[in-house]
């Protein structure tokens, strides 16, 4: 997939490095007063003041570092306070994301008049939404009570390493299948779906559950059609990578390595074979129309 050089989006929320709670705090050494306590190190006060804490650290066994904490007040706190330090790959990786996400607001825009532009946020460990508090182990998921879009960008390397799912735009097709959420909450999807949710039995939810998911797939689908025919971004091996992805996190085969076997009745993202189907159906078509999952006879 070509994506260096391109558009990124500016609706990236990062919040690596933080705690879900977000507030941070704590006390600290601040970075303010760190060049002037080098400074008084390498002076001849700071000397004496060295030789002084080691004398007091020789006679009483005591960690002159730990009364140098204590002189200027509180507990060390490293990452939480000072801003997350994502390593090059990671970097690259949410550079990637950027390019993706500005990719589908270019598609999107044309496509849905007055579309509203959803926020994509890196999180890592857990994150508090609108939808509550998740953990990274749910994997990347859209929100629809506050319009954003929540990935912790470990889950990609997961994806690759647990379930042989890499490539650059098997990621991509996780962050159209996210955009996708978006569209069904604009398009009112969503809101009929919930107000089913009473209604029906929890085996009949979930049928229709798998209808919401596929149509995801189907928007993705649609997203990348696009995309390919105003920048060409796609390169050999790229649709390969992401109907393996579609077809390695279908339910069928996530419950196949987690429980050894197969519950089709509580199945709420479809089989690997009809998220296959209905991303190819949305790339091949570029047709938001051919993407009614709900009235299909057949997924
Ligand atoms: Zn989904």
């Amino acid at each position: 997939m070509k994506w260096q050089g391109r558009r990124k989006s500016s609706n990236i929320e990062d919040r690596r490095g933080q705690s879900a709670g977000g507030f941070g705090g704590g006390r600290g050494i601040s970075p303010m007063l760190l060049v002037p306590l080098f400074r008084l190190l390498f002076s001849k006060v700071g000397l004496v003041i060295v030789g002084v804490l080691l004398l007091i650290m020789f006679l009483t066994g005591t960690n002159p570092l730990a009364l140098l904490q204590q002189f200027v007040g509180g507990e060390p706190q490293y990452a939480q306070t000072t801003g997350y330090q994502p390593s090059p790959e990671e970097q690259e990786l949410a550079d990637q994301t950027a390019v993706v996400l500005a990719d589908t607001e270019d598609v999107w825009n044309k496509m849905i008049d007055g579309y509203r532009e959803p926020t994509l946020v890196l999180f890592s460990g857990q994150v508090q939404s609108a939808c509550g508090l998740s953990s990274s182990a749910t994997g990347p998921f859209y929100c629809p009570g506050d319009e954003k879009l929540y990935i912790d960008l470990s889950f990609f390397e997961e994806m690759e390493r647990k379930l042989g799912a890499g490539g650059d735009f098997a990621q991509a097709y996780v962050v159209g299948h996210e955009v996708g959420h978006h569209i069904q909450k604009l398009t009112g999807t969503m809101e009929q779906v919930n107000a089913m949710r009473g209604r029906l039995s929890q085996a009949e939810f979930n049928q229709l559950m798998v209808r919401v998911e596929l149509q995801a797939d189907f928007y993705a689908g649609v997203w990348a059609h696009h995309t390919q025919r105003s920048t060409g971004f796609l390169e050999p091996g790229d649709l390969e990578e992401a109907l393996n992805a579609a077809s390695a996190i279908g339910d069928d085969r996530l419950q196949k390595q987690a429980t050894g076997r197969v519950v089709p009745d509580s199945f709420t993202h479809g089989t690997s074979a009809q998220r296959v189907r209905w991303f190819k159906k949305g790339f091949d078509t570029g047709d938001v129309r051919q993407g009614d999952t709900f009235n299909a006879t057949e997924l």
